[in-house]
């Protein structure tokens, strides 16, 4: 066996895909007996839908959130029969979203989309085990040696992807660097014909049905998140005490529900102090706890699974030294810090009424830019700022091909070089591209490693970046 993954959440079942995507076998164990049941992630990024693009099932989960594609806006309510209050921030805008990408935000409920990432994992011959626990293990110098539901698996790596109380992460020893939770809520997941405006979320200010409550599928699905104020507790939330703050807040006090689940959740925001204890990664809400204002955790974590998938497989095949895995910290561990914050200014605008100053989404998803040795020259880094100009460390630029793709439909599984026309056939495959002098060379998760406007042999500088 290659890599083990523990958890088959999001994250974990992305890692599966994209270490697929290169051919590295995995297997993933899950504790639960089927993936989420729990529409909880809804948001997902223009990055993470280029990703899945790249894995060839970006419209399959575009169809999925079908439903949910014209939402748009956060609204204030007093109850949900009377008219808004106030819209918190009117979105309908992706003009600026698709200059710089080929693709745009999609709403899609998690129960939806972890079985298109599990079917595109197993097509890649990922080995996933559902109703399976992961329970402990050891590691040495040449890999892991797994305990789970008692068997006992060897592994060249471990992935945690094991969520924000990750029992890894723990036995690891590895602290969470930020704020202790400073909110607590439920989520009561519930069925009930509604007829509401399209919107992404909606707050309910009344004192007996306060919340916010989001749509699944705009018809009969939907979840209304409650903070546990005063002395609440998850225990309070008994079928007849949800069902009255749904009947409150919709302003229907006859209104048929049929509640599904009530899951607690934390708002925290902290990062791990590290993302690499030897032969062992941490990805995902094991790395990061974000808080949801914005959207950005899942979307993280499927990035950090991109990020870390290609360095494995390198290595792995022999075609990089282990240094390279130290890069997966130094690129993504800044990636979350910066998110987090960003992050915790929304939700402290939003729900705390304490008004931060914030970036806009647009600089959160795409201002990043990655400082290590998997990238040559790459200069101070200017986190937030969009400069996706081809500057080494940054996202591949998007740019329309004359034959209908995007310059990002070049890059992956290996490294390509992207030119304009005067370089000579090298060692990395090549296009030509009308993205300005000279060329860069792009990584497999498409970020520019290194770039010159005079032809150079490209095989020295991979073999710096890969520290062979
Ligand atoms: C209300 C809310 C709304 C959100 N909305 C969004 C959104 O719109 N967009 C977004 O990007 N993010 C959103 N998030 C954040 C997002 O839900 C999380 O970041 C994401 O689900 C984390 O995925 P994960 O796979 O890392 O962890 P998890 O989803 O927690 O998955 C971890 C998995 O590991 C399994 N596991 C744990 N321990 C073991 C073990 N010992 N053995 C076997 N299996 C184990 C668990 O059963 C679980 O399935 C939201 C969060 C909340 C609370």
């Amino acid at each position: 066996m290659n890599v083990l993954v523990a958890g088959g959440g999001l994250v974990g079942l992305s890692t599966a895909v994209f270490l697929g995507q290169h051919g590295v076998r995995t297997t993933v164990v899950e504790r639960h007996a089927t993936t989420s049941i729990h529409p909880k992630a809804r948001g997902f990024t223009p990055r993470t839908m280029e990703l899945f693009r790249g894995a060839g099932f970006a419209d399959e989960v575009r169809e999925a959130g079908a439903a949910l594609k014209d939402n748009h806006d956060l609204v204030v309510y007093e109850t949900l029969d009377k008219p808004p209050l106030r819209r918190i921030m009117e979105t309908t805008d992706n003009e600026p979203i698709l200059r710089v990408s080929p693709d745009s935000h999609c709403a899609c409920p998690q129960d939806a989309l972890e079985p298109i990432l599990l079917a595109a994992a197993r097509e890649l011959g990922a080995d996933i085990r559902f109703g399976t626990e992961f329970q402990s293990f050891t590691q040495d110098h040449d890999g892991v040696t797994a305990i789970v539901d008692g068997a006992t698996i060897r592994a060249d790596y471990l992935v945690a992807c094991d969520g924000s109380r990750s029992s890894i992460r723990e036995r690891l020893g590895i602290d969470m660097v930020g704020d202790a939770p400073t909110m607590s809520s439920v989520g009561i997941s519930f069925e009930a014909e509604l007829d509401l405006d399209h919107f992404i979320l909606a707050w309910t200010t009344h004192p007996d049905g306060a919340g916010i409550l989001l749509p699944i599928d705009n018809r009969r699905r939907w979840v209304f998140h409650v903070e546990l104020t005063g002395s609440r507790t998850p225990a309070d939330f008994t079928d007849e005490y949800c069902t009255r703050l749904i009947r409150v807040a919709t302003g229907q006090p006859d209104l048929d529900v049929k509640l599904v689940s009530v899951a607690p959740w934390e708002t925290t925001s902290a990062v791990a102090a590290k993302y690499r204890a030897g032969r062992v990664f941490l990805a995902g809400d094991a790395a990061h706890l974000i808080p949801p204002a914005g959207a950005f955790g899942a979307n993280t974590g499927i990035q950090d699974a991109h990020n870390l998938a290609w360095k494995l497989a390198y290595v792995l095949n022999g075609m990089a030294g282990p240094a390279l895995l130290d890069t997966y910290e130094a690129e993504r561990r800044p990636v979350a810090e910066m998110t987090t914050d960003q992050a915790m200014r929304r939700w402290q605008t939003w729900m705390n009424h304490n008004p931060m100053p914030f970036a806009e989404d647009l600089a959160v998803m795409y201002g990043t830019q990655y400082v290590s040795s998997a990238v040559d020259h790459p200069g101070p880094a200017r986190p937030l700022e969009l400069n996706l100009d081809g500057t080494p460390g940054t996202r591949v630029p998007h740019a329309w091909l004359p034959d209908g793709r995007s310059t990002l439909d070049l890059v992956g599984p290996d490294f390509a070089l992207l030119h304009d026309g005067t370089w000579p056939a090298g060692p990395v495959r090549s296009h030509q591209v009308d993205l300005g002098p000279g060329a860069m060379l792009v990584r497999p998760d498409g970020y520019v490693a290194w770039r010159s406007t005079e032809p150079t042999d490209v095989d020295p500088i991979m073999a710096k970046l890969l520290t062979r």
